[in-house]
């Protein structure tokens, strides 16, 4: 592992913002921690970038604990949300800012740029001032800019998160292949679950400081473990398991250590089978149409239930509708 955190803890005024982290981040790994505001996020990384001191537990890289190394001659490449570009510097000078720093030569420094640009699809944008650029085309700068020291980890602090839609998708897609390509391990913060499914090998959910979860996003979003989790990962059905025993036939049983009266049945609204052939059956209450599916909301049981279809299915407010799902669409969490 090129990263390893081992119980980290950290409070501020008696409050505990982070406690017993545990956390690998491999060689060529892209991780994302992902929670709400106010979660621990930020806390985590200014850690490990050194910003700030940890109370307890250890940061270390390949091999070496961090504890003793200031922030600037940890080598990490940083990029932060707002773009924080030198305003008064092309983007050649913010771009080579760390080259001219460590002392390279002017040849190699223009060459190295040069080839950071196209990587970052902005060839030719070298004589341009911060000013002059998109919200999109300064963060494509930050980020040739953090990478051009050959950084051995990448820190990126909700780094799309002030762009529109359109750009935050693009860059999602350039910023994981740049990444790949260059197989440096990285870390990022982000409050937003489709960013973060869309783009990490491994996810980090947090709550109030701790880690709930991690793992591949499939894992997380088809086998939550607990209700914070289901809830943060997109939509969910959660049912009480005696109500759920009489909707799925073969449940497995609870996992051991979850008790009866702790414990949800997590069914994603996808997974519900409309139409098929089932003991439920349930009324429709409302549609919202968004495009390619359509969110259909139910009522069965005294229960409201919460589904996505295909939007070519013909459906009604007040229709009857067998609701279907088999046992391995759904997961136990702990409520
Ligand atoms: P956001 O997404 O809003 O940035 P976050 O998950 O990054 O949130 P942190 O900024 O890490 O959260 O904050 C975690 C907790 O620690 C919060 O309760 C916050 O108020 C508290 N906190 C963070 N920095 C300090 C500080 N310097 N002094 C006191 N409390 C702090």
């Amino acid at each position: 592992m090129a990263l390893q955190i081992r119980n980290l803890h950290k409070s501020f005024g008696g409050q505990p913002a982070l406690e017993r982290i545990e956390l690998d981040v491999g060689g060529a790994e892209f991780v994302c921690l992902l929670g709400p505001s106010g979660c621990g996020k930020t806390t985590l990384l200014r850690i490990i970038a050194g910003l700030m001191a940890a109370d307890g537990g250890s940061v270390s890289l390949n091999g070496r604990d961090l504890a003793q190394m200031p922030a600037r001659e940890r080598g990490f490449g940083i990029v932060f949300q707002s773009y924080s570009l030198f305003p008064h510097m092309t983007v050649a000078q913010n771009v080579g800012y760390g080259l001219r720093i460590r002392g390279e030569n002017a040849a190699a420094i223009d060459k190295r740029v040069a080839a950071l640009l196209d990587m970052v699809k902005l060839p030719g944008f070298g004589a341009r001032f911060p000013g002059q650029l998109s919200g999109g085309q300064q963060q494509r700068v930050a980020i040739a800019r953090a990478l051009a020291v050959n950084p051995s980890l990448l820190l990126l602090d909700e780094p799309l998160s002030a762009l529109d839609a359109r750009v935050r998708a693009d860059l999602r897609g350039e910023l994981r292949e740049v990444q790949r390509n260059l197989g440096i391990p990285t870390l990022m913060v982000t409050h937003d679950q489709e960013e973060a499914m869309s783009m990490a090998d491994t996810i980090v959910c947090m709550n109030h400081g701790r880690i709930e979860q991690q793992g591949a996003p499939q894992d997380l979003y088809l086998r939550p473990r607990t209700r914070f989790v289901a809830d943060f990962m997109g939509h969910s059905n959660l049912l009480p398991p005696a109500l759920a025993r009489q909707w799925v036939p073969a449940l497995p049983p609870l996992p051991a250590g979850l008790a009866e009266a702790e414990a949800l049945l997590c069914v994603r609204p996808e997974r519900i089978r409309l139409g098929a052939a089932s003991e439920a059956v349930g009324q429709v209450t409302g549609i919202s149409f968004l495009g390619s599916i359509q969110r259909v909301r139910l009522r069965w049981n005294e229960h409201d239930l919460l589904a996505e279809t295909s939007s070519a299915v013909p459906l009604q407010p007040g229709q009857s509708v067998f609701l279907a799902v088999g046992a391995a669409d759904c997961s136990w969490v702990r409520a």
